[in-house]
């Protein structure tokens, strides 16, 4: 039979390896580490977690913990190595990371069904092949990627505002309008009084932010600048940029607000909204802290918080289909943040499906979709149904499951139906794999 290529040994790529190993078909598994290290990686182990040991919450009320029970029941080698290597962290899967990656290496390099080679890829090899080469990608092989995609659709910097929950929006105290009323009132508008904008500017130049690592400097360069470092300009250097109230006067008073933040829808179904502009680097706490200082968004659920690093990945809705294969060649599939889903547990999710369907292909059967209800299938129809004009890689949430078909107010109700909904779902998909 066939062998698979797997290209890059990071979250998504062990765990592809894994799933196509275990399902009998030999796998090629190139990790350039350590002949050559990405900017961010330390150690030649396979799944090293760049910066934070988490792989965040761990309970079906969450997101991303459901996801991880829903891999637990895909054997995921990711969720074993974390279950493995576990550490105490409250309601977090937070591991060692020392013995998660040495887990993860051993199972890996001591399967028979693996051939671990230790070496840049440049070329985008013929035969069945899973790039799954991370945020870092070499500059080599993104240009690959580039013309096999067409030139547009990879980006470099990834500078995300935060994404919210509709739900959590007040909507008595916000607005929909578009400035000067221009087209369909496309916005959700928080207006703030001069009083609200000195305690949102107050706080927002005290809050803390995130080191920027040598090689993500350029950024700031790259015109995507954070909005803290906009307020550290000037208090009124916001009101001109993306706080700017003109042609935003409340329909209620009629009387413009002094200062406006602006939410644009975010996805089709509605569920989720990016607060415009607020592209940033500040910690996750502060981001927080800072946004619910915002009129309507005072219990903000937060479900992708911004960031900025450098990042590769393609423009999934342009060019993959929800199995993880490229569009225009059936037996190249990507896998990981490069496909723009963000985060450990996510990379790791899309690698497992890439995995999946790379042994199914090879085996003369049709590659299958998850179902939408779960949160694994729900992030492979978002990456390739988001907008292709701004699409933002995307963390975990409850926002991209279909609705329920009757609406729970309470969260953590809703949340546990939602969890239990794609649970069973799972179950009865199994028994297709
Ligand atoms: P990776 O895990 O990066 O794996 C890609 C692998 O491909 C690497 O081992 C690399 O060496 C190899 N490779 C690259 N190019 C080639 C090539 N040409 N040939 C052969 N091998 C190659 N996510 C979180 O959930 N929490 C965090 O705290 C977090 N912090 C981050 C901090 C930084 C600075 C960055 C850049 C990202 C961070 N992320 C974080 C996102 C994180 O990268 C992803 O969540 C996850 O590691 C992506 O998994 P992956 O498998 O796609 O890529």
């Amino acid at each position: 039979m066939t062998s698979i290529n797997v290209i890059g040994a990071g979250l998504a790529g062990s765990e592809a390896a894994y799933q196509i190993a275990k399902r009998g078909i030999h796998v090629n598994l190139y990790e350039m580490r350590p002949v050559k290290q990405t900017p961010a990686h330390h150690t030649d182990q396979f799944a090293e977690l760049v910066c934070s040991n988490s792989l965040r919450g761990n309970q079906l009320t969450n997101a991303v913990g459901v996801l991880k029970e829903e891999m637990r029941q895909l054997d995921s080698l990711i969720i074993k190595a974390a279950d493995n290597a576990r550490v105490p962290a409250g309601g977090a899967l937070a591991v060692d990371r020392h013995d998660f990656a040495g887990y993860i290496t051993d199972t890996l390099k001591n399967h028979s069904n693996i051939t671990v080679k230790n070496e840049e890829i440049t070329e985008i090899q013929e035969g069945p092949t899973i790039i799954a080469t991370g945020p870092l990608t070499t500059e080599s092989l993104t240009k690959q990627i580039m013309d096999i995609t067409g030139e547009e659709q990879l980006y470099f910097y990834d500078a995300a505002a935060p994404i919210i929950d509709k739900e959590s929006i007040n909507m008595d105290k916000v607005y929909l309008k578009s400035r000067y009323d221009k087209g369909d009132a496309a916005y959700l508008n928080c207006p703030m009084t001069e009083e609200e904008f000195d305690t949102f500017y107050n706080a927002l130049i005290k809050a803390d932010v995130v080191p920027l690592k040598e090689f993500e400097k350029e950024i700031y360069f790259e015109g995507c600048m954070p909005f803290e470092v906009m307020a550290e300009r000037g208090k009124k250097t916001l009101l001109f940029g993306p706080m700017k109230p003109v042609g935003l006067e409340d329909p209620k008073t009629g009387k413009r607000p002094y200062a406006v933040v602006q939410l644009r829808q975010d996805d089709a179904a509605g569920t989720l909204y990016n607060i415009v502009g607020f592209q940033t680097h500040l910690k996750w706490g502060a981001q927080k802290e800072v946004i619910s200082l915002i009129p309507g968004l005072e219990n903000v659920d937060i479900v992708r918080y911004g960031v900025m690093h450098r990042n590769t990945f393609i423009n999934s809705p342009n060019a993959l289909k929800e199995t993880y294969q490229l569009n225009s060649r059936n037996d190249l599939f990507f896998a990981g943040q490069m496909t723009g889903v963000e985060g450990y547990v996510e990379s790791a999710a899309s690698g497992l499906i890439a995995g999946i369907n790379a042994s199914k292909l090879v085996s003369d059967l049709e590659p299958i979709k998850f179902p939408r209800e779960t949160i694994i299938g729900s992030m492979a129809y978002y990456i390739t149904h988001a907008n292709k004009k701004n699409f933002q890689p995307m963390n975990a949430n409850f926002g991209l499951l279909p609705s329920l078909e009757k609406r729970i107010k309470d969260k953590k109700v809703r949340y546990e139906t939602l969890a239990n909904r794609a649970l069973k779902h799972l179950n009865s998909f199994k028994v297709m794999l």
